[in-house]
């Protein structure tokens, strides 16, 4: 049998699929209730990131539960859903943009698997699965979507949204895009040598960009989205090759100075 892909959803994505649920215990407690099932042929694991019924605010959710019980599902492509405003004003409230890179502006969340020995520092040069990044960014095009390229995601603690001074601070470092659940996700991922990438649907223009800004626009957004959404990812997972030929598989190989565990065949994970 494949690996399973897993599907995390985000804010006002609906499960993708039918199927069997379960829970899974991990060291850093459970993951909300999951479903695994069948999408194009293929076994996938749907996580609602927030909880069965979005009842965890971003900064407290607990993203080493979620991506340590995919791992041990024997996951090894996450593709994850974002809703996030824009800042990039050539993006409009309803469009979806593959992001290639991320600055994590949060600052409470547990960050890391490796709290102690082996010090592991993860290489990020590309936070994104480059496959997986492709194989999206291919369905959104077949899909009928223009992208725009190169969007640069800014993650905050929130969970208020941002400040006019805020937006106006982002764009000039570069953002494009900004939500409050990116990271530490995608890093947690790649620390298990998972490939990750975000599909992200523009739910608002950021704060300053229009007049105000309200959670059930957030909400009322992503549920018009949804159907596109999924087209996109089943698409995706469709496409999505056997094999692994990314580097995401072999990222802890470089991470560690020391690397005993390594040899009897996995990283140590406080
Ligand atoms: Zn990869």
């Amino acid at each position: 049998m494949k690996p399973p892909v897993a599907i995390i959803g985000g804010s006002g994505i609906s499960n993708i699929i039918k199927g069997q649920r379960l829970t899974v215990g991990t060291p850093y407690g459970p993951t909300p209730p999951l479903t695994v099932g069948e999408l194009e042929g293929k076994k996938v694991i749907f996580i609602p990131r927030h909880g069965e019924n979005h009842s965890v605010p971003p900064h407290k959710v607990n993203y080493r539960a979620n991506i340590h019980g995919l791992k041990k599902l024997g996951v090894e492509r996450i593709i994850a859903t974002n809703a996030v405003g824009a800042i990039d004003q050539r993006l409009t409230p309803g469009d979806i943009v593959i992001p290639n890179d991320l600055v994590d502006f949060t600052r409470s969340r547990h960050n890391t698997f490796y709290e102690g020995p082996p010090v592991t520092h993860i290489d990020v040069s590309e936070p994104y699965c480059p496959t997986l990044r492709g194989v999206l960014t291919s369905a959104n095009g077949s899909s009928g979507h223009e992208s725009v390229e190169q969007v640069v995601m800014a993650c905050t603690e929130g969970p208020r949204y941002e400040t006019p001074a805020e937006i106006r601070m982002l764009r000039t470092v570069g953002c494009g895009i900004v939500g409050m659940t990116g990271a530490p996700e995608v890093f947690l991922a790649r620390e298990l040598e998972l490939c990750y990438a975000s599909i992200c649907f523009i739910s608002n223009m950021a704060a300053g960009l229009q007049n105000s800004l309200s959670a059930q626009e957030v909400e009322d957004r992503g549920r018009d989205t949804t159907r596109i959404l999924n087209d996109i990812i089943a698409e995706a997972v469709r496409e999505i090759p056997d094999r692994r030929t990314c580097p995401c598989a072999k990222a802890l190989a470089s991470a560690q100075l020391s690397k005993p565990e390594r040899a009897r065949g996995g990283g140590k994970i406080a």
